[in-house]
């Protein structure tokens, strides 16, 4: 039977849902699914893992872990993949995914792919799906035997609610201090933001909002609908948003259940990080702007009149 392990992507003591994510496309393929975890006083974490599907938890628990290092969270990796005989490593779409992913490859000489959309087992081999040049082409990457490390793209897996699995934690030893990188300390979003990699709802602003008072506006619609709030590179190159908000090919992917695109053309570099919205709602006032060809729910209107509008309607809806 084909071994995936996935790691868990934990913040600040929380489960991220790209875990859960991970683990039940590991079930849907028919493997045998385990999950390693690195952190400071995670121990609590091991029955939701083992009921979102791992048969297997490697934990390793130890303050030296707090922070994340690319270093000694490999190695933490690399000792669970040898441990279960891992076939498949999974990370989810995060910065320490893409930053451990290709060191663990290395130390087990295995094969790497990032921000891959889709796995299939067939003839004793494997193959993966990678959206590339902007989306424009799908590649087909074929791994005929060993070992494959991979990132997995935000959203593109679902996490089912049918999945189960067991408990059954294995202690893994801290490792070794990476002695050529030390992090001092992580400087986080702004407290109580909803991470938009996580979030179920994402609105996004772009250059027709304006200015400050324009993404205030929108930030309330946000707020409203506690959703993240996103922006274009046009925002970010203005100095209005700050970039870990840009959405797109040079920002972050996000696949949420509702994308609201307010004030944005549709540009594809923008596109290549929400097309996977399920739902994707825009906002324009020019109804020629591309964003409507990607949108399910177009809306043509000045956003300074729409966005109080929907502010209402949502507010009338929740009454
Ligand atoms: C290599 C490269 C990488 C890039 N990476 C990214 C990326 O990661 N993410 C990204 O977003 N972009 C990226 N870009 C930039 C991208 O090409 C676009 O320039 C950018 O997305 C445009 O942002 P925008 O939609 O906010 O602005 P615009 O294209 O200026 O669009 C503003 C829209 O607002 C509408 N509008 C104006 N006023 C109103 C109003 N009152 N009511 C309603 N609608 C209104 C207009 O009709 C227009 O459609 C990249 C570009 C390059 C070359």
């Amino acid at each position: 039977m084909t071994k995936v392990l996935v790691i868990a992507d934990i913040k600040q003591g929380v489960l991220k849902s790209s875990t859960a994510q991970l683990l039940s496309k590991a079930k849907a393929i028919g493997a045998e699914a385990a999950v390693v975890a690195m952190g400071d006083n995670i121990g609590s974490l091991v029955p939701d893992l083992a009921k979102a599907g791992s048969s297997t938890q490697y934990i390793a628990d130890d303050p030296g872990l707090k922070l994340f290092s690319a270093g000694p969270f490999a190695s933490c990796v690399v000792n669970a993949a040898k441990q279960f005989g891992a076939d498949l490593i999974w990370f989810g779409f995060s910065e320490s995914g893409k930053a451990v992913a290709p060191r663990v490859a290395a130390q087990l000489n295995a094969a790497c792919a990032t921000d891959i959309t889709d796995v299939k087992l067939q003839d004793g081999g494997i193959e993966v799906i990678r959206p590339a040049i902007t989306n424009k082409v799908l590649q087909r990457v074929a791994v005929p035997g060993g070992q494959l490390v991979a990132v997995v793209r935000a959203g593109a897996f679902e996490a089912t609610e049918d999945v189960t699995g067991s408990e059954n934690m294995v202690k893994l030893p801290p490792p070794a201090a990476d002695l050529k990188a030390v992090i001092r300390q992580i400087v986080s979003e702004e407290s109580g933001e909803i991470d938009l990699g996580d979030a179920g709802v994402v609105v996004s602003v772009g250059r027709g909002v304006r200015d400050q008072a324009g993404i205030d506006l929108v930030k309330g619609l946000a707020d409203d609908l506690k959703a993240g709030l996103g922006s274009t590179r046009a925002m970010v190159d203005a100095g209005l948003m700050p970039h870990y908000k840009q959405v797109g090919q040079t920002g972050k992917i996000v696949a949420p259940s509702l994308y609201m695109a307010i004030g944005i053309s549709g540009a594809i570099q923008h596109l290549a990080g929400m097309k996977g919205s399920k739902v994707i709602l825009a906002v324009n006032k020019d109804p020629e702007a591309p964003i409507f060809n990607a949108a399910d729910y177009g809306i043509v209107g000045d956003l300074f009149e729409v966005v109080p509008i929907l502010r209402q309607e949502i507010k009338k809806l929740r009454g």
